[in-house]
């Protein structure tokens, strides 16, 4: 089934969007290769044509943007995948009609990888607007890049960043913290410290964001198969928290402080985009296997004040393709209490924390009248700035215990 817009929301009534999405995120599931770790949609670029896909994810968003009643946006990201696998007329195509939809100082974003990181991709994205880069380097150290099965090489990486360094981008890496080891190994942790100090030390001076995710064994991953069959360990809880206060210890040394549980930056080089989602505001994702979260609001019904409408596109690519704006098998209405939670769960993982003035706004409820007894025991572990209330950063390792909390006094 097709829909045209406006068809997509009144397919869901009663419900319809309180507030157009200002962030609009892209998802291109093409990748070079399959990392050892990863359990994103994706597929290998050469298994599926290009062209109809872009058609398709501008199509999708025509039609998805008219039906929330927007065509602007203050932050767009194109996510994968890798979307500098992409040929140079799909990506031409591509980001010429996204110029349409950017806002006045919107932060555009791409994601990219090194071995992928041409002159001619950067120079595209340098003609038609993108603002930012974020290239996924993950470690520098020889066994940690074997270990993970990344395509491409060191060398690559380093000479993709000097690259990317002559572009007027803002640049941010994603690195990854706590990857396996051979099991017994005595001095693991000497050499994980070590290794890590040396890839933030050599790459940290060049950037003026990083994104330093813990590395999670995904079911079904070639890296969890070795796992299991004990040719690999994975670091424990202590060893990680022990690698995070390095990583926290260096980089603040450096000039960047932690300003959500896994991102780091210099002041004022904070990814709009992504605070988006930790603050719960509405975004729309386009492309096979994109989510998008809206909030709904029924003037007849009250209890739907602070609910959620999210939704994800269909992961079979050539579904996607033949019918982009079709409404997605897979929709899910969120109800106000779960919403809430997700609001707290992500706003404490941010250095700035919660706006309780949002809360009541969008909830129509006040946080000490749902979480006294929470707030009262964690008091000296919380600071409040005005409205806003959050975990001192260094308390970023208590997250999980002091969330469960709040689940169980909301329940
Ligand atoms: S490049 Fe990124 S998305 Fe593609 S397989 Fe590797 S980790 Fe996954």
């Amino acid at each position: 089934m097709n829909l045209d817009a406006g068809m997509l929301l009144s397919a869901i009534p009663p419900a319809y969007t309180q507030f157009p999405p200002r962030s609009l995120y892209l998802h291109i599931p093409f990748c070079a290769g399959r990392c050892s770790y990863c359990d994103f949609f994706s597929v290998r670029s050469t298994a599926y044509p290009q062209a109809p896909y872009i058609d398709a994810l501008l199509e999708q968003l025509r039609v998805w943007s008219s039906s929330c009643g927007t065509n602007s946006f203050d932050t767009i990201y194109i996510g994968g995948g890798t979307p500098s696998v992409l040929d140079k007329r799909s990506l031409e195509k591509l980001l010429t009609a996204l110029s349409t939809y950017a806002a006045h100082g919107c932060e555009w974003t791409i994601e990219a990888n090194p071995e992928s990181l041409s002159e001619q991709f950067l120079e595209i994205l340098a003609e038609s607007g993108v603002t930012r880069l974020s290239l996924g380097i993950q470690t520098l150290s020889v066994e940690e890049w074997d270990l993970l099965g990344r395509i491409g090489s060191i060398a690559e990486s380093r000479a993709a960043l000097e690259r990317a360094r002559t572009y007027p981008f803002d640049l941010s890496l994603d690195l990854l913290v706590g990857i396996p080891h051979r099991p017994g190994m005595a001095n693991f942790m000497t050499m994980a410290k070590t290794q890590l100090l040396t890839t933030l030390s050599e790459l940290a001076p060049q950037v003026a964001h990083l994104s330093l995710y813990d590395l999670t064994l995904e079911y079904g991953t070639a890296l969890e198969h070795r796992v299991k069959a004990g040719e690999l360990s994975m670091p424990d809880a202590d060893d990680l928290a022990e690698l995070r206060l390095i990583a926290d210890e260096f980089l603040e040394s450096v000039g960047f402080y932690r300003y959500e549980v896994s991102n780091y930056a210099r002041k004022g080089h904070e990814c709009r985009h992504n605070a988006a989602y930790w603050n719960m505001e509405p975004y729309l994702g386009v492309g096979s296997g994109a989510v998008s979260t809206l909030h709904l609001r029924d003037p007849d019904n009250p209890s739907m004040l602070g609910s959620l409408l999210r939704m994800t596109g269909n992961i079979d690519l050539a579904r996607y393709t033949d019918n982009p704006s079709t409404i997605p098998p897979n929709i899910e209405r969120i109800d106000r209490n779960t919403a809430l939670f997700e609001f707290l769960m992500m706003g404490f993982r941010t250095a700035r924390g919660v706006d309780t003035k949002k809360i009541e706004a969008l909830f129509g409820i006040r946080l000490f009248s749902i979480l006294p007894r929470t707030l009262a025991r964690w008091k000296s572990e919380l600071v409040w700035r005005g409205d806003e209330v959050s975990l001192y950063p260094r308390n970023f390792d208590i997250l999980n215990r002091f969330l469960v909390e709040c689940m169980e006094e909301l329940s």
